[in-house]
């Protein structure tokens, strides 16, 4: 099948009009309505040579990505987003809604090789790693939705299913794309990049120019506790995350933030407040607690709020900063992978 043309880069848009006899400028008219207007319709692309825009349809699949379900909670503060992604499958991206703040959340890959007791993404492993194309896809229809709520994108959080740092060939160009001024324009200080620490792409994305966010998934103040949660053997040990978090402050001059979803019973307790204040006190960043969100078929439970507001006094007292995430969009399923799994025709694969 033809490409999506959202893969178009810039070189490639140049061969495409180069090749075309077309004068080099139109490359630059054709990138500016894929990214910068986020128009996936060839006929509206109209300052382009018609005989260029036939062309076009047969090179790329063009159009918005197919949707299959969308669902806004009562609130209307969040709209997720289910795309189509060929053979049977789908990723989910999330329009957040928050004051100023428009936030998108994007997947990276479809399904998660990470499988976190707690997420949803993971539950069918992993099927593929998601395109370039096809995150901005994500991205773009999404800004779309976003436009016509009156709503200009603010921030962008990679923290959909996947895990980006197994698929930086992707994720990398794709963030690229979305920063461009010529793309979508999105400062990279609003783009954060969500991960569970996966040494040789920690280190990659370290090393690029850009200053993303970047956000690890802690969820445990040591290492036994977190090979419970985050059960995946590549995953980079408590310290060796502290110490990439001191080395993203060094190369970046960006704090980092520590993501610790609360699980009652399991990581929640006084005893792991202490630990985790002990493991993060000689590194600059945030703690984010994000109470969890049932899942059904995951055996653990949100903890009760004054646990919640405990766990967080806590940490303060003993000097981290530290935000709660805010209960939103749980009636819409907005943890990861959560609205997959409902619109799934067979469980169980
Ligand atoms: N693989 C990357 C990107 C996915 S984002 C990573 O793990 O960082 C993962 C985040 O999704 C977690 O940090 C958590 O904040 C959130 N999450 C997933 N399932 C959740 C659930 N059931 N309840 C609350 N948060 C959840």
């Amino acid at each position: 099948m033809a490409p999506r043309i959202t893969e178009l880069t810039h070189d490639s848009a140049r061969e495409l009009v180069l090749a075309a006899g077309l004068p080099e400028y139109r490359a630059k008219q054709l990138f500016n309505w894929v990214f910068a207007k986020g128009v996936l319709d060839v006929g509206r692309m109209r300052n382009l040579p018609s005989a260029f825009r036939t062309h076009l349809e047969t090179v790329f699949d063009v159009g918005p990505p197919k949707v299959r379900a969308i669902e806004s909670d009562r609130q209307s503060t969040t709209e997720k987003f289910l795309f189509d992604v060929g053979a049977g499958e789908s990723v989910e991206a999330v329009l957040i809604m928050e004051g100023d703040r428009s936030t998108i959340c994007l997947s990276t890959q479809v399904g998660c090789p990470v499988k976190c007791g707690f997420c949803a993404s993971g539950l069918f492993g992993l099927k593929r790693n998601l395109t370039r194309g096809e995150i901005l896809d994500q991205y773009l229809a999404i800004r779309t939705r976003a436009a016509e709520l009156g709503r200009p994108i603010t921030n962008a959080v990679v923290m959909g299913m996947g895990e980006p740092m197994l698929n930086i060939p992707n994720l990398l160009p794709a963030l690229e794309t979305m920063n461009d001024p010529e793309g979508c324009g999105l400062g990279a200080r609003h783009i954060t990049v969500s991960t569970v620490g996966v040494k040789k792409g920690v280190e990659r994305f370290t090393e690029e120019p850009r200053q993303y966010t970047l956000a690890f998934s802690l969820h445990a103040p040591n290492d036994a506790l977190r090979a419970e949660i985050v059960p995946f053997p590549a995953a980079m040990t408590c310290a060796e995350i502290v110490d990439a978090a001191r080395n993203y402050l060094e190369a970046k001059g960006r704090e980092v933030t520590f993501e610790y979803v609360l699980l009652d019973e399991v990581n929640s307790r006084p005893s792991h407040a202490r630990e985790l204040a002990e493991l993060l006190q000689d590194v600059r960043g945030t703690v984010n607690l994000i109470p969890f969100n049932a899942v059904d078929e995951q055996p653990f439970r949100r903890p009760p709020d004054h646990v919640i507001d405990l766990f967080a006094e806590d940490l303060r007292y003993r000097g981290l900063k530290v935000t709660v995430r805010k209960r939103k969009g749980h009636d819409i399923a907005a943890a990861c992978g959560q609205l997959r799994l409902r619109n799934m025709p067979i469980v169980g694969s």
